[in-house]
């Protein structure tokens, strides 16, 4: 496989930019070699600057759920564009997203848009200290909310990956409101809770995660967290940004019996332009400026593109057969990949909601970080690599989670089980 031009590429942008990337997650630290500049998308399909073509796994890190360049969205954002490409004043499509997301998620009364999920997070948490008047914060070790310094603290994604889960340069004050607990534990959240009385301004969950690799919540607890949470009188933050009109219309809320307070969404919400949304409870929500005192703003905020593109997407997948469509695709590809990997003898299993899944080489089943840490990084970067070298385009980590979009065909699915079969005999 040639990469003569992605080399050039990435020793020229390494000058300039630390680590030739501007986001960790996208450097190939974890799995050797050079990441990849990419040329163009389309469909479940990427071409990098050296003509190679991959089936793209990643999509974007999520945001992609119709695929690279769909018709529909380039055309929302074309049109949008000729209109003008920003305002800092309001705009009518930002109330019909709105209205779309609070259709699809009934616990979201009203919802702020921000450009990020990073965003969303920092200004949900703003929120639930303000309104509850309390300054600690319960996350799970393993969880990603973003980058802001308060949720450094045992984070996953590539801070997970680069082995720097709590980073320097977040002030011991800014940490020490943050509490850990282990995913998947309703009760050890539950006796950090009665340990900080009257203290705890919020709960923030990844209902589903997706930062350290892709790990589903067990029977009951998002329900048993929701009790505590609300017997503590804490705020319940669920961070949709991965999950929201990912694994379901209404995202994880809609699979699970929990109501969060707050939601944090982006990713898809943005069909591939930069946007983030919180929202959730009227009573909460109009605490914010300018109605209430607590500050938050942006000047792109709402952005006519993004929300153009964020509409059209959201649009396309009301239709009830998009679901069931990528849910009939990820079943086929977890089948294939399971039985690739039981004839391979590898230890490694593979799990899905929708079309977010993932793979783990370990024997052990993982349910937190603990469990995840368990795998073995150097089977997977082996593994990625061959895959790589076979056309499949995955995230180049062991600790991050993996998309399908509707884009991808029976055909695409087919040749990412026999690269698996091939990439597993080579480990
Ligand atoms: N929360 C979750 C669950 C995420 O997966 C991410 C990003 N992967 C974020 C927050 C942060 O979003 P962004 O990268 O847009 O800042």
């Amino acid at each position: 496989m040639r990469t003569k031009s992605s080399e050039a590429l990435y020793a020229s942008a390494a000058r300039l930019i630390p680590g030739g990337v501007n986001s960790p997650v996208r450097a190939f630290r974890a799995v050797g070699g050079t990441p990849r500049f990419i040329a163009r998308g389309e469909g479940a399909h990427v071409f990098d600057v050296d003509g190679n073509e991959y089936v793209d796994y990643v999509l974007s890190w999520g945001p992609l759920i119709l695929g690279h360049a769909h018709p529909a969205v380039v055309e929302a954002i074309a049109n949008a564009a000729l209109s003008g490409t920003s305002f800092g004043a309001p705009t009518g499509a930002e109330t019909e997203l709105a209205a779309a997301i609070s259709r699809a998620m009934p616990s979201i009364q009203m919802i702020r848009f921000v450009n990020s999920g990073t965003e969303a997070c920092m200004s949900a948490i703003r929120l639930a200290r303000a309104f509850t008047g309390r300054e600690k914060i319960i996350k799970c070790a393993g969880c990603y909310h973003g980058h802001a310094d308060s949720l450094l603290v045992q984070a996953g994604s590539g801070a997970l990956t680069l082995g720097t889960p709590s980073s320097p340069g977040v002030t011991r004050g800014a940490a020490a409101d943050t509490l850990v607990a282990p995913y998947n534990d309703a009760a050890a959240v539950e006796s950090v809770l009665k340990a900080n009385p009257g203290q705890v301004a919020c709960v923030i969950i990844e209902p589903i995660a997706g930062n350290m690799g892709f790990v589903r919540p067990k029977p009951g607890y998002l329900e048993a967290l929701h009790a505590a949470t609300w017997a503590a009188g804490a705020l319940l933050i669920a961070d949709e940004v991965m999950t929201g009109f990912r694994v379901a219309y209404g995202g994880a809320q809609s699979l699970y019996d929990f109501q969060p307070d707050l939601t944090c969404l982006g990713k898809v919400i943005g069909g591939g332009l930069p946007v983030g949304a919180f929202g959730g409870r009227r009573d909460v929500m109009e605490r914010l400026a300018p109605v209430g005192d607590v500050y938050q703003a942006g000047t792109l905020s709402g952005n006519p593109l993004a929300m153009a593109a964020g509409l059209a997407q959201v649009r396309i997948l009301s239709d009830g057969d998009t679901y069931a469509a990528i849910d009939a695709r990820g079943e086929a590809l977890v089948r294939g990949l399971r039985d690739a990997i039981e004839r391979s003898g590898v230890s490694a299993h593979v799990d899905r909601i929708g079309s977010m899944w993932g793979l783990f080489f370990t024997r052990e089943p993982v349910v937190d970080l603990a469990t995840a840490q368990t795998a073995d990084v150097e089977a997977f970067a082996k593994f990625f690599r061959a895959m790589l070298d076979r056309g499949v385009y995955l995230a180049p980590s062991q600790f991050e989670a993996a998309f399908l979009s509707t884009a991808h065909s029976p055909a695409d699915v087919e040749a990412t089980i026999e690269a698996a079969r091939a990439a597993l005999a080579v480990l």
